[in-house]
Parts: structure tokens; C-alpha cells; sequence
């Protein structure tokens, strides 16, 4: 999909179709050159004819006898749709041209595209293919996808995304881990050497993407897609036995769920409960403001399927951007350091209250904690607690059951937080660190923009730190501390975070067998002594490395990210 959510499947025509397929393709040549004729005449007049030659080369290659006859043939030899033959043949003229580096012809690939996509635009007119509608397995390739775009992905048919845009620890990649679906982001440019119907690998392990791999680079990944569902068989048969250390000490091993479905996938992996579900979901889902209903009934669902292991529902955490329906704010430069989050629920207080009477009501039939995101001030805590507190009571006039005793928990996701964490800990039941948002406002690293990628780093010793003080204050009060950024999913963190106290991680569905199957192979005083060699190392780099070399030694087979 380019920009425009153009998607151009590799589509047949029918014998007897061939001759009108022909008819429809010169109509929207004839109708593409009329186009470019009139532009060509409106900017000779007001910018003159210098420019007004851009168009008429357009033209000239648009009308080009040779090109026709390709396309002629691909459509009548290979019975392949005008669309296909267009984007293939175009793309193929393009890539020639920027083969040219250097030359000052390798700019006329822009000129190929421009072509390919008027051509196109008239082919497809209304029925412009996005991807809400699929019929058959594709890999979705696309400059950018938003969380919303991905959550609307369909796990039927999508065996893989890619994305130019983004980074890592974008809400796109964690939905990619939900759907558990392969895919890579933030790659850079790349849509314009492929085209619809080709074969790619898409290795979301290596974060690799290969356009037209060769025998030999298919055999190898056929015999690692086998191969990783060999070791996802054998760490299957992990999931009833508890989350122990090789030394008997017990962790709680809790999953991260995104849509209630995926309560499922906690379960099948014997999961001690759901640390954080992300319910912004359900607004990014629909067109209109999820009820107090769908709110409530998507809670109820995971709730009860979860058999009294707790469920930590947080409220929802929308960015600006990310809020359909309310008006966009008008000057928003930094989306986040704006009104996003736990302060965009305090601004709109009616939202808010929706989905806390659904949340309380959801309280009533099982094991269900509340908790806050982005908590940056005391104060800030104190008023979602004083909101809580209000629908409380008015559901309780109403005699609608709820339990009034609740967990109240926040995350720890702000620098601010773990500074003022002495205070914090006096006043919540328990904590989350959330550290792909700590990582990025301690580190100033936005953590979807590919540009800083390589600044965003769960190993930084100042992030360690951060994370340090949040469990040893939290060890000090007794309140329960999990953490449920995408560090802990990583078995490259597992030893340091053992070691440094952390006993409850919360991870992608997918990672617990893995996660757990770490836990049997490591033991306490091990990892405290991880802690104490990395505490004198000053960068990332050297502790990320020793990191990898430990989960080496330690847990052979696992080694990598
Ligand atoms: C986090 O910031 O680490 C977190 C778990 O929340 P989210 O990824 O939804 O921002
Ligand atoms: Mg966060």
C-alpha cells in the first residue's frame, strides 16, 4: 500500500475478459493523457513552458507505443489484470532508472511513479482495494500503518506487515506482537521496489525484510519457520507448570492484551493473570465512542475467562492524535508531551466516568484491579481517585454492585514518577513500570521515529536506574511492583530484572513460555551478581552485550533478542 492505500493484487483476467480488460486500459490511458494535456496547458501559462516540459515528457512516455504493447502482452500471454500489469511493468521501468545513481536520469523514477499512480487511480476509480476486505493471504507492505490500521488488521489473512515508518516500541509494533503476526517497522523506503503478487520474506526476529529472496534464502527460513515451531511445541509444555527460578523462588508471570481476545492466548499459556490490557483498543476499533456496554462487556469477558487470576485494567491511554472522537486539538507539536493519557481523561471527564462505571461494574465478577497511566503528579493520582471515588458512590446509590475495594494501581512511566515514587507508594495498591514510555521521556527519544531508533535502549544505566529505585521503593513499602513495558518480555533482561528484585513481569502472550522456560535455568544469587557487574558499566552498549553473552551461557538455544 503507498501512501494514497493503494493495494494492486496479483489478479487474473479471463480468457474471453482479455479484449474488454484491453478496452479498459486504453480508456484510462486516453483518460490519464487528458489529464496530464491539461496540466501541461495550465502551467505552460502561469510558469511557462520550461516547466510545462515535465508534463509533456509525462506524456510521452505515457503514450509510448512500446510500453502499450507490454502491457498489451502481459495482459493477453499472461492473462495478468491491467492494474497488475501496470504497477509491474511501471515499477520495473522505475527501478531502471534508479539504477542510474549518480545520473541526473535517476530522478525520472519519480516521474515513473507519478504515471503509475494517475494510471492506476483511473483503473481502479471506486473500486480502490484497501485491506479491510480481504479474501486470501497477503502481506500487508505500507509506508505507515496507525495502531487504529492495525488493530483492524485481519488476523485471517494478514501473515506479516511492513512498515517504512515507526519504531519498535510504537503502539503499531505492539499491536504486530498481539496479533502475533511477523512484521518489521520502520525499515526506511523500500515500497518502490516492489510490487503486488512478488514473494518477500518478512524475519520480525532479525527485523529483516527480503524482497525476492532466491532458492536457497527460501529453503533456510522454510527450515527456521519448522524449526521455531519445534521449540514453540517443546515450550508449550511449560505452560502448567508455575514460574519458578532453578533456586524454587516463585515470579508471577502475567500477560499484556490488547483485545479481550487474547485472553485466550494468556490462558493457553498458563498465564498467572493479565498485567496491563490496554483498553484504548477499544476506542481505536470504532467509528463511534464505545458504550458503557461494549466497555463492560469486553471487561466481563476477560474477567471471567481469567477464572479469578487478576486482571489489571487500565484506563485508557489515548494520545491526541489518537482520538476519533473528540475535536483535534488545535496546535498539537509534540502529541506526546500533550494532552494525552490519564490527563486527556481528566479534561474529559464524561469519557472518563463511561469507562470507570464499566470497569467497577466489571469488578463484581472476579479478580479485577484498576490502574492509571502516565501519572506524572501526585496531584494528577489524587483526582483520578477522587473521580473513581465519585462514580463509586454513585453506583452504589443506585445499588449497582461493584467491589468497593478494588486495587488501585498507577504506572511508572514518567521520569517525575520514579523521582517522587517515596510519596506514590503511600497512596497506590500497587505499581506497573511501563518502561517503553520511560525509556523514551528519560532518554527524549520519541519511541516510534526511526531516525532515533538506535537511542532507544531499555539498557541505558540512567533508564536502570530509574527502575532500580522504582522496586526498591516499592520493596521498602511492600506494595506489590510489576513491570509491563516490552522489556520484560525480552529474555535478554530477564537475569538483571531477577536480580534487581523485580518478581512479577507482564509480557506479550507470546513471550511466556519463553520468559518462563528462562526462569528454570537461572537462579537468585546469579542474577544478583549480573546486577552487580552491570552496575559499574557506563553505557548501553557494553551492558546490552554482556546481557546477551549471560542469557547465552545461561539458557542455551536462547541467545538473540
Ligand atoms: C509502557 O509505556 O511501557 C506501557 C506499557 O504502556 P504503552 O506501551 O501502552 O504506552
Ligand atoms: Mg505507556
Amino acid at each position: 500500500m503507498d501512501n494514497e492505500g493503494f493495494r494492486i493484487p496479483r489478479r487474473f483476467v479471463s480468457r474471453d475478459a482479455v479484449d474488454d480488460e484491453l478496452e479498459r486500459l486504453d480508456k484510462s490511458i486516453q483518460a490519464a493523457a487528458a489529464e496530464i494535456a491539461g496540466r501541461r496547458d495550465a502551467v505552460a501559462q502561469e510558469l511557462g513552458e520550461q516547466l510545462a516540459a515535465i508534463f509533456e515528457a509525462h506524456l510521452l512516455i505515457l503514450q509510448d507505443a512500446r510500453l502499450r504493447n507490454e502491457l498489451e502482452e502481459m495482459i493477453r500471454q499472461r492473462h495478468y489484470s491491467p492494474e497488475y500489469a501496470v504497477s509491474r511493468t511501471l515499477r520495473r521501468y522505475a527501478q531502471a532508472f534508479q539504477r542510474l545513481e549518480g545520473s541526473q536520469l535517476a530522478e525520472r523514477a519519480v516521474d515513473i511513479f507519478d504515471i503509475e499512480k494517475r494510471l492506476l487511480r483511473h483503473l481502479l476509480g471506486r473500486r480502490r482495494e484497501g485491506i479491510a476486505h480481504l479474501t486470501s493471504p497477503v502481506l500487508v507492505l505500507a509506508r505507515n500503518l496507525t495502531p487504529s490500521e492495525t488493530a483492524n488488521l485481519d488476523r485471517h489473512f494478514v501473515r506479516g506487515f511492513v512498515t517504512e515508518m515507526g519504531g519498535p516500541g510504537s503502539h503499531t509494533a505492539i499491536v504486530a506482537e498481539a496479533l502475533e503476526i511477523p512484521a518489521v517497522v520502520g525499515t526506511g523506503p523500500f515500497l518502490a521496489d516492489v510490487s503486488g503478487g512478488e514473494l518477500v520474506v518478512v524475519d520480525g526476529d532479525q527485523g529483516l525484510v527480503i524482497l525476492q529472496p532466491d532458492e536457497e534464502t527460501l529453503a533456510r527460513y522454510r527450515h527456521e519457520v519448522e524449526q521455531n515451531r519445534t521449540t514453540a511445541a517443546r515450550l508449550q509444555s511449560l505452560s502448567d507448570l508455575p514460574a519458578l527460578t532453578a533456586d524454587q523462588v516463585r515470579v508471577l508471570l502475567l500477560g499484556n492484551i490488547e483485545f479481550p481476545y487474547e485472553v485466550e492466548h494468556c490462558v493457553d499459556r498458563g498465564a498467572d493473570g493479565v498485567g496491563l490490557y490496554r483498553t484504548e483498543f477499544l476506542y481505536l476499533g470504532s467509528e463511534t465512542e464505545p458504550t458503557e456496554e461494549i466497555h463492560f462487556r469486553a471487561y466481563s469477558q476477560v474477567v471471567e475467562a481469567m477464572a479469578g487470576k487478576p486482571v489489571t485494567v487500565r484506563t485508557f491511554d489515548l494520545g491526541a492524535d489518537k482520538l476519533p472522537h473528540l475535536p483535534p486539538p488545535e496546535d498539537e507539536r509534540n502529541p506526546c508531551l500533550g494532552l494525552r493519557s490519564i490527563r486527556l481523561a481528566l479534561r474529559h471527564l464524561s469519557l472518563f466516568r463511561t469507562q470507570l462505571r464499566a470497569i467497577l461494574r466489571a469488578s463484581a465478577l472476579g479478580n479485577l484491579q484498576i490502574m492509571f497511566p502516565l501519572i506524572t503528579t501526585l496531584l494528577e493520582l489524587r483526582q483520578a481517585k477522587m473521580v473513581l471515588a465519585d462514580v463509586m458512590e454513585d453506583l452504589q446509590e443506585h445499588g449497582i454492585p461493584f467491589n468497593r475495594d478494588l486495587p488501585i494501581g498507577m504506572m511508572v512511566e514518567v521520569p517525575a514518577a520514579v523521582m517522587m515514587i517515596d510519596r506514590f507508594v503511600e497512596e497506590v495498591d500497587f505499581l506497573s513500570i511501563g518502561t517503553n514510555d520511560l525509556i523514551q521521556y528519560t532518554l527524549a527519544v520519541d519511541r516510534s521515529n526511526r531516525d532515533v531508533v538506535n537511542l532507544y535502549n531499555p539498557a541505558d544505566p540512567a533508564v536502570l536506574r530509574l527502575i532500580t529505585m522504582a522496586i526498591e521503593a516499592a520493596g521498602r513499602k511492600g506494595v506489590p511492583i510489576n513491570m509491563c513495558g516490552q522489556m520484560s518480555s525480552n529474555p535478554v533482561y530477564t537475569m538483571l530484572l531477577v536480580g534487581l528484585g523485580l518478581r512479577q513481569f507482564s509480557v506479550v502472550p507470546s513471550a511466556i513460555p519463553e520468559i518462563k522456560h528462562v526462569f528454570r535455568h537461572i537462579t537468585v544469587p546469579e542474577c544478583r551478581a549480573v546486577v552487580e557487574r552491570v552496575s559499574s558499566m557506563e553505557n548501553a552498549r557494553d551492558i546490552g552485550s554482556f546481557l546477551r553473552q549471560e542469557l547465552k551461557r545461561r539458557v542455551p538455544g536462547l541467545g538473540g533478542e
